[in-house]
């Protein structure tokens, strides 16, 4: 077996996480390639290495002094570095990248410093080649990923060794020089490692057992999602639920590779499997529950609209036009309703409207605002009966209007648009109907 372990940056905090990652890497031989992240929050309010070392880019560039700000970097590995008791000093490192600020590095350079940091400190803890990700982690010309070549030059390089820490979070343009992926990009590394290495299971340790079925910030101690499939979990990311970086599931996908989300503090725990597909049954009816707030609806009737060829097409034109994307559009004989984002529409409504009525002369037009939806996610719903009553009748026992109801043609799951202010409510008696009843 070929495991991957990617470690986030709340797990590698401090000495004392590093020396529980440690643990869990040494307690199973198959863990053979480690990717880490910087350095997280030791606690709430901390600062995280990444957010310290894009303050000390900006100083420099603005020809300020940063030596301040690096020194306190430093201070966190040579805590760590101290608290693990290994003999490593980064001095020399610090030096080169003192000097490379100075003379303009940039913000992708000094960003990837705290992992390429961390990844020497864990390799040396570890007493593991070190493969700096510069060296095999490619993007294009463009700033695209360049997962060809990467495939290429990172699988014949880890052909070459055994074991492996290779940083997170950056790689090499065209010219040598650093770029990042996105804020959270370590797993987008872990991803692109267990591709190359064409690994049984990317593991994505972090402060969390998994996915939850819901917000916890809505429902107090919600469960866990044992298994979730790529497409469940992409309707629930887009959705607003998040562990994970949306782009990491990309390349283990593409080699049918499962990944293990799992919680530094509770190794014991199984943690969230992500999978292609599966024959496990989820324990509820659900998978998941997420939802976002801010839509704004365009509600249009016109007589005979069903038997007008292109008449959809013209009304979507007027926001394409505007450059405003659609989220859904559900519809009946004679009338259609647009849901947009409210921010995105705003400033543009107006142009919008005139825009519909130039293309598609409609006989009524009428914008709604307020407006939350909420997506009710899950494979076992085409199998089972009276999934969409159930969550209805829930809804109208807790006294909530539905706005809106969409179901997608996955039959993967329903949305339902309701006003902003019941949307917390509405999550409640969902989760309550599906996982506390327990049926
Ligand atoms: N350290 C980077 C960040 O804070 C990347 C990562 O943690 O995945 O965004």
């Amino acid at each position: 077996m070929k495991k991957i372990v990617k470690f986030g940056g709340s797990s590698l905090a401090d000495a004392e996480h590093f020396a529980k990652v440690g643990q869990i890497i040494k307690s199973d031989p198959d863990r053979r390639y480690v990717v880490p992240s910087a350095p997280g929050k030791r606690v709430s309010g901390d600062t995280k290495v990444t957010d310290l070392l894009y303050q000390c880019e900006e100083l420099a560039g603005e020809g300020k002094d940063f030596s301040g700000v690096l020194r306190e970097i430093r201070g966190r590995y040579d805590d760590i570095i101290k608290g693990l008791n290994i003999d490593l000093s980064l001095e020399d490192e610090f030096t080169v990248i003192a000097k490379k600020l100075g003379a303009g590095a940039g913000r992708d350079y000094a960003a990837s410093r705290g992992e390429y940091l961390n990844g020497i400190v864990m390799a040396h803890y570890l007493d593991v080649p070190f493969i700096d990700a510069a060296e095999v982690i490619f993007f294009k010309e463009n700033g695209d990923f360049d997962a060809d070549r990467t495939n290429e030059v990172l699988g014949e390089r880890l052909k070459e060794t055994e074991r492996a820490v290779i940083p997170g979070f950056y790689g090499a343009n065209p010219d040598g020089s650093i770029r990042t992926f996105s804020r959270g990009g370590s797993d987008i590394t872990g991803a692109i490692v267990a591709r190359a290495a064409h690994a049984d299971v990317y593991e994505n340790w972090t402060d969390v057992s998994g996915f939850l079925i819901a917000d916890p910030r809505i429902i107090k101690r919600p469960r866990k999602i044992e298994t979730i499939t790529y497409l469940e979990l992409r309707e629930l990311a887009y959705m607003g639920a998040s562990v994970l970086h949306e782009d990491s599931i990309f390349p283990v996908r593409k080699e049918g590779i499962p990944i293990n989300i799992r919680n530094t503090n509770d190794p014991e725990d199984e943690g969230t499997w992500i999978v292609e597909s599966t024959a496990k049954k989820s324990k509820y009816t659900i998978t998941g529950i997420a939802g976002k707030k801010g839509f704004c609806s365009v509600s249009i009737a016109k007589d005979m609209m069903n038997s007008e060829v292109g008449f959809v097409r013209k009304v979507l034109q007027a926001f394409e036009d505007q450059d405003i994307s659609i989220e859904h559009v559900p519809s009946g004989i004679d009338t259609m309703t647009v849901f947009v984002h409210e921010d995105e529409f705003v400033s543009k409504e107006q142009a919008v409207v005139s825009g519909i009525y130039r293309l598609a002369k409609p006989d009524v037009l009428e914008i709604e605002s307020g407006l939350a939806l909420i997506a009710v996610v899950g494979r076992g719903m085409k199998s089972t009966r009276g999934t969409a009553g159930r969550i209805f009748s829930a809804l109208a026992h807790a006294r909530i209007n539905v706005r809106m109801i969409d179901q997608g043609s996955s039959e993967l799951n329903v949305i339902i648009g309701v006003d902003n202010d019941d949307f917390e409510r509405a999550i409640e008696a969902i989760y309550a109907i599906f996982v506390e009843t327990q049926i």
